[in-house]
């Protein structure tokens, strides 16, 4: 198994990576087929389905499915033009793709939530379809939204399905466990970092790596400071209130005094995940860590690393994200880092795991010690729902990301105390996850029909 560090952290927008950035990602593939097809297409149609029907506006899955389809995408995101092109196609009911004729879609008949069909293949999965003249469809593709701004179509999730557990990546340290990670390392005499780093290089440079990792935290860490700067009510109705400026001006005030008692240090570590969470439920720019909803954790760990932690270095910045990918490979590949396939578990709990894994790291833990954070961060988040109320990513999501961190820190430390063995492997941890994920009801998987989402009131 092999997942690059820039396919796990991803520049993107919010509030979801699974509901926003990976339907905004089909659309654009789907537009890619439309454009090598032979076909003369002349209107465009799509489906939401499962989760992302339920839990579609407040996720904004409709706009992202919509600017998909007139060739906006993630990582290049304009919010203003975004804003201009979504009026436009609503008052004209056409849409100009890129590369393509002007077709029809009318967003209000064209774009269905359909709540009656999910589809087999995941909980997010969409349909797009293009037609002719007369209406017939000329090409249909069945997207899944897989987490994380991962997309597969239903051939490519069948193949993966087919090979998931057989395929050996073609890279110097092919783990597909944490066992086995821990005996490459071993065997090396190689951080896991350093693994990480010799696998990637199959594929970039020294250079093009740093370089990327230098832009994945300049992104992640001007989404800390946007987000300590907002103010007012999310978007999508909850009426919930942005509150991370409003902390920091409180802890920057409080900054010095003697009576400060050591437990304020949680609350610079909140503030900073509650600083990117707050963000990307305003549809700002954020990174998927692993994913959207969890984007706060890592970030907001190592600012904490960066900022409070005497003689913390940002040369150790690349070492932290590589160890955290490694570890949220770990998590995806035997199990989940989906909302919707695995509740909040996945996302904030594999968030945390990578988040104490690379903390531990740039502590100078032994591959061993790492694992042992990683584990124990992933233990006490198993059985997590996933219970977004009215389905926006903010409530309990942005506190939880501040939960995540502080569990993530502590775990790491606790991980150091040690000598890094322990009763619980990290892969027990990740195969309990897998369990535990198949065997919760469908309601706490990001769908909004149970849980906080319909005990909290939310109108
Ligand atoms: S509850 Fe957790 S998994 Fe669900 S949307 Fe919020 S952060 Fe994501």
């Amino acid at each position: 198994m092999f997942l690059s560090v820039f396919d796990m952290f991803k520049v993107g927008i919010g509030p979801s990576s699974s509901h926003t950035m990976g339907p905004m990602v089909a659309a654009s593939r789907f537009l890619a087929s439309l454009r090598a097809s032979p076909f003369h297409p002349k209107g465009l149609k799509a489906s939401l389905h499962g989760s992302l029907a339920f839990t579609g506006v407040g996720h904004a899955t409709d706009r992202a499915t919509i600017l998909g389809l007139a060739g906006f995408e993630p990582a290049t995101y304009d919010a203003g033009k975004a804003e201009t092109a979504l009026a436009a196609i609503k008052a004209s009911h056409r849409i100009a793709p890129p590369g393509l004729p002007e077709l029809a879609f009318d967003p209000a008949r064209d774009l269905i939530f359909d709540y009656d069909h999910p589809l087999p293949g995941h909980a997010n999965a969409l349909i797009l379809k293009a037609t002719d003249a007369q209406g017939d469809v000329i090409l249909e593709e069945t997207y899944y939204s897989i987490g994380g701004g991962f997309v597969v179509t239903e051939a490519e999730l069948a193949a993966a399905g087919g090979t998931k557990s057989k395929a050996r990546a073609d890279v110097p340290y092919p783990f597909d466990t944490a066992a086995e990670m821990l005996a490459m390392a071993a065997q090396s005499h190689l951080t896991i970092a350093q693994m990480k780093r010799a696998n990637e290089l199959k594929f970039r440079s020294q250079a093009e790596i740093d370089a990327g990792i230098a832009r994945l935290w300049d992104v992640m860490n001007a989404c800390i400071s946007k987000g300590m700067e907002g103010t007012g009510i999310l978007p999508g109705g909850l009426k919930v209130r942005r509150r991370a400026k409003g902390i920091h001006d409180a802890l920057i005030a409080e900054r010095g005094l003697n009576q400060t008692p050591p437990h304020v240090i949680n609350d610079w570590m909140s503030l900073y995940a509650m600083a990117v969470n707050e963000e990307n439920a305003a549809g700002g720019q954020v990174v998927t860590a692993p994913t959207n909803g969890a984007a706060g954790v890592l970030p907001a760990v190592l600012r904490y690393y960066l900022d409070h932690v005497p003689g913390a270095s940002t040369s150790k910045i690349a070492d932290f994200m590589l160890t955290a990918a490694a570890i949220g490979g770990l998590c995806k590949h035997n199990a989940s880092i989906s909302g919707a396939e695995c509740g909040c578990q996945a996302e904030v709990g594999s968030a945390a795991a990578m988040a104490a894994a690379g903390f531990a790291a740039v502590l100078g833990g032994t591959p061993e010690q790492v694992e042992n954070a990683a584990e124990i961060a992933l233990e006490h988040h198993l059985g997590m729902t996933c219970d977004p109320v009215r389905g926006l990513v903010q409530v309990p999501c942005i506190e939880r990301n501040g939960l995540g961190a502080i569990k993530a820190v502590s775990a790491a430390s606790l991980a150091l105390r040690g000598d890094g063995q322990h009763l619980v492997s990290l892969d027990v941890c990740i195969e309990t996850m897998r369990q535990t994920g198949r065997d919760m009801h469908e309601k706490y998987k990001e769908t909004s029909l149970g849980g906080l989402a319909v005990n909290v009131p939310n109108c």
